[in-house]
């Protein structure tokens, strides 16, 4: 009973990404493809990750059907599993954040443009502070890139309770929306380019590895790398022959 998944649509990655951003190092694939049930498990609901914008994004499919999906993507390298301990989590890949991050920066200037658009005052800025650096300048390119000069005032109070270091980057931002500067819309483009070919990425392949013991290489199929990486295993650093031959070990060091 081979029924796995073919490929999912990038609104799928993106969602699952999205959905992951709750939990990421907090839990495991079976919490994630909770909340993308919306199930009203007791851990969902104590986390309060029914408001996750994801929360029920497949409720009408079987918990069992949304874990395929989510081991589809760790499979195809956009999540990953970590030990914490004893308990595996979800982490996200370099490739799934590089297309997480980008939608997570675009999620927030979309909340912006709701905020100008209702006339709302400008809130505590503190709340941007201390999210994943890399987002944030992500962010700030792309307010430069809007040029959008409503946002001023949310970068004025921004810059006054932020670090140096981003507090730096949000001054030139405003500098350059002030002189209303040319839009860079080559680096814009070419991050355009660089998600797209993330978010189609390749399929897993083989590996060829070699045994640190014995010098041989040894293949790794893709199968194997598939059940390792939803155990949270890293790569076998022996071939199977040297495994074996060590009744101390198990099969999977
Ligand atoms: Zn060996």
């Amino acid at each position: 009973m081979d029924n796995r998944i073919e490929k999912l649509s990038q609104k799928d990655i993106k969602a699952i990404l999205r959905a992951a951003d709750s939990i990421i190092a907090q839990g495991g694939r079976s919490l994630l493809s909770k909340i993308l049930k919306g199930s009203k498990d007791k851990k969902v609901l104590q986390l309060e990750l029914d408001t996750c914008p994801m929360y029920g994004y497949f409720k009408s499919e079987k918990l069992d059907d949304i874990m395929k999906k989510v081991d589809w993507m760790i499979d195809h390298d956009f999540l990953d599993v970590e030990y914490f301990g004893k308990l595996p989590m979800i982490v996200y890949t370099e490739r799934g954040w590089q297309i997480e991050s980008d939608q997570y920066a675009d999620e927030l200037i979309d909340e912006w443009r709701e905020w100008v658009k209702e006339g709302e005052p400008v809130p505590d800025m503190t709340y941007l502070k201390d999210r994943d650096r890399g987002m944030i300048l992500l962010m700030l390119k792309k307010i430069k890139e809007s040029g959008d000069r409503a946002f001023l005032p949310f970068l004025e109070a921004w810059e006054k309770v932020d670090y140096k270091k981003v507090r730096a980057e949000i001054k030139e931002v405003i500098h350059a929306m002030e002189q209303q500067e040319g839009i860079d819309g080559q680096a814009s483009q070419e991050r355009e380019v660089l998600l797209k070919e993330a978010l189609e990425g390749s399929a897993p392949e083989d590996l060829r590895l070699k045994c640190w013991e014995c010098g041989e290489r040894f293949m790794f199929t893709v199968g194997e790398r598939k059940f390792y990486k939803q155990k949270g295993f890293s790569l076998p650093k022996r071939c199977e022959d040297c495994r074996r031959s060590d009744g101390r070990a198990g099969w999977y060091l």
